[in-house]
């Protein structure tokens, strides 16, 4: 039996998104997952496993709700916020004559998701400097050869670390009424003050705004993430996510990262981390082999060396694993370094002088 054969037609020429985890590589210090370095302590009760758990735990949802400051009704919880960029396509965009916009570089699994569920994928160009607009992304919308109903934007953007203006994003869901923007705010916490955009989804009905506990409340362990909404939206969602997305032993987590005393340590957590991010890029800019740091607006620096794949290999050789962006859009040359503890940026940066005195 050729087994091959059974597989659908757009799963057969699907191409898996590339996790840090799945590429692996052998190392002991890992920079390549824009991973906290650092987990906390929970508390953790075990006598009502035996129950299944509620589909949306409702301190979960109100916790996060109370955090950013949106209505209740206006949340659902998944099983991070992968799981949202799913459900979104999934709920909304129809197979085979609809499809999404995106803009590369950007995150890759707005594209997996669409391959995975048969929906079109149309991009939008960035400017040279890689910002992008309102009219850059109209520009694809109206170009696509098939109804959009969604277009997907990371501010902070994955990998390049620049923020969507908010006149850009109002503009844009005004132009398209009938069309979903939806803002992926998974570094949020890690930006420059302004951009977060979360409380516009009570004036804008085709504003889904979607975050998660992996990065700033270092629990990407735990696969737990937000979509923020108009309530039909949501309930829309409600009606295809799985029967029990947040496992019990996640939600009793959450529950705690949520209360005022997790929320007073992710702060502390993060600019901790952004100081750290600004001695990273200051070493960086003493380095001959580099050629250009982007900003960052997240746990990570997008840098340009002079031959990335020799710094990529050379940095794999003494067991730090980074992230290449090699073969992406406009990103030869390019690594992502997430902002590791002290002792990890030292160790790196350490290997880094080593391997420019060796090329001096
Ligand atoms: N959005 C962006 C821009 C990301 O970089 C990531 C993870 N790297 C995610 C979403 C997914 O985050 P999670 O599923 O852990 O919530």
């Amino acid at each position: 039996m050729n087994l091959s054969k059974l597989i659908a037609k757009h799963v057969q020429k699907l191409v898996p998104y590339q996790s840090a985890r799945r590429i692996g590589g052998h190392g002991h210090t890992f920079l390549n997952a824009n991973e906290s370095p650092k987990s906390e302590f929970y508390i953790f009760n075990s006598t009502t496993l035996n129950r299944y758990p509620d589909c949306q735990p409702e301190e979960v949802v109100s916790g996060f709700a109370d955090y950013i400051g949106v209505q209740y009704n206006h949340v659902l919880v998944s099983r991070g916020s992968d799981e949202a960029i799913g459900l979104i396509i999934r709920t909304f965009v129809e197979q085979e004559n609809e499809g999404i916009v995106i803009a590369p570089p950007t995150y890759g699994m707005y594209e997996v998701a669409a391959r995975t569920n048969n929906v079109r994928v149309a991009y939008a160009e960035r400017h040279e400097d890689f910002t992008l607009d309102a009219d850059l992304i109209l520009e694809a919308v109206n170009k696509a050869d098939f109804n959009v109903k969604a277009v997907f934007i990371d501010s902070p953007a994955n990998p390049l670390g620049i923020l969507f203006e908010k006149a850009e994003l109002e503009k844009l869901l005004k132009a398209l009424p009938d069309t979903l923007v939806v803002l992926d705010q998974a570094y949020i916490e890690f930006a420059r003050k302004g951009y977060d955009f979360a409380k516009l989804v009570d004036e804008y009905d085709n504003l889904i705004v979607t975050r998660t506990l992996s990065k700033a409340f270092a629990l990407a362990g735990i696969r737990c993430g937000f979509t923020i909404a108009n309530p039909e939206i949501i309930k829309a969602m409600l009606k295809v996510i799985d029967p029990y997305p947040v496992c019990d032993p996640v939600a009793q987590i959450a529950k705690q990262a949520l209360a005022s005393g997790g929320i007073n340590l992710m702060e502390v957590r993060v600019a901790e981390c952004i100081k750290r991010r600004d001695i990273l890029d200051s070493a960086l800019r003493s380095l001959p082999i580099v050629e250009k740091i982007f900003e960052s607006n997240g746990n990570y620096l997008l840098v340009k060396f002079k031959d990335g794949p020799a710094v990529f290999n050379a940095m794999a050789q003494k067991g730090v694993i980074l992230r290449s962006f090699e073969d992406k859009k406009g990103l030869k040359n390019c690594i992502r370094i997430s902002i590791g503890s002290d002792l990890e940026l030292e160790e790196l940066m350490r290997y880094l002088t080593q391997f420019a005195n060796s090329q001096a």
